[in-house]
């Protein structure tokens, strides 16, 4: 069906960084919609394997599953360089990873996921679609304090106030643990999807890429390593009991 003549409930733009949430959320949008776009900030990141991976993942997506490559559409993205030449943060400059006096982790970019949805609005706009599809997740939170429910419903408020629109963002992942998000792929798409996330997403902070874990790539030790590496485990183990 063309993009055109659809309606704009059956479309979905889906906010794909090319890390395991965000992968498995483009899944759920794929499953849900008849068309999806993706589109990625390029914000000055460390490291720019995530650019590398998000286009990997979507050409397995293609390649492994014929029926959602078929709802696949137009993917961009935007530069966001600006953000990273703001903010000092150890994802966007090569300092260590510490926990900050207020409690914030200082890969925390502030502002960076209300930035990405109002360009990610803006985006849907002129494209005609209304569902937003993003993987921010409040269960496994960072201290990241815009990945909140409570954050992101104020700023669709503020969205759809100022564009005069009904954007709905969906959060799939919101209240999953990341072992629940693995379950969630292998609901999806069986072992299928979640060995492709697993082999192809990126999480790790130090964008390590060179060793490869039952978990996935990563150097293992960074907080998103552990993170993934820990909600991998309690996964296996639920599938195998
Ligand atoms: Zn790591």
């Amino acid at each position: 069906m063309n993009r055109d003549t659809q309606s704009k409930d059956s479309k979905a733009l889906v906010l794909f960084s090319g890390g395991q949430d965000s992968a498995t959320v483009l899944a759920w949008a794929l499953a849900q919609y008849d068309y999806v776009e993706t589109v990625g900030f390029d914000y000055e990141q460390r490291h720019m394997v995530e650019m590398q991976c998000r286009l990997e993942v979507l050409a397995q997506i293609r390649q492994k599953f014929p029926k959602w490559a078929n709802k696949l559409g137009v993917d961009r993205v935007l530069d966001l360089s600006v953000l990273g030449e703001m903010s000092n943060t150890s994802l966007t400059r090569d300092i260590a990873i510490i926990d900050r006096k207020n409690g914030l982790p200082n890969t925390f970019v502030p502002g960076r996921n209300i930035i990405f949805l109002n360009f990610a609005a803006a985006l849907g706009y002129k494209q005609g679609i209304r569902n937003l599809v993003a993987g921010m997740c409040e269960a496994d939170f960072s201290g990241y304090p815009d990945c909140r429910k409570e954050t992101l419903d104020a700023t669709m408020l503020a969205l759809n106030l100022g564009m005069d629109t009904d954007f709905t963002l969906h959060t799939p992942l919101m209240f999953l643990s990341k072992s629940g998000a693995w379950q969630l792929a292998n609901q999806l798409g069986g072992e299928k999807l979640v060995a492709l996330i697993n082999q192809y997403s990126h999480t790790c902070y130090l964008g390590e890429r060179g060793k490869c874990n039952d978990w996935g790539f990563g150097c293992g030790t960074c907080p998103a390593c552990v993170l993934r590496a820990k909600g991998w485990t309690k996964y296996t183990t639920s599938v195998s009991a």
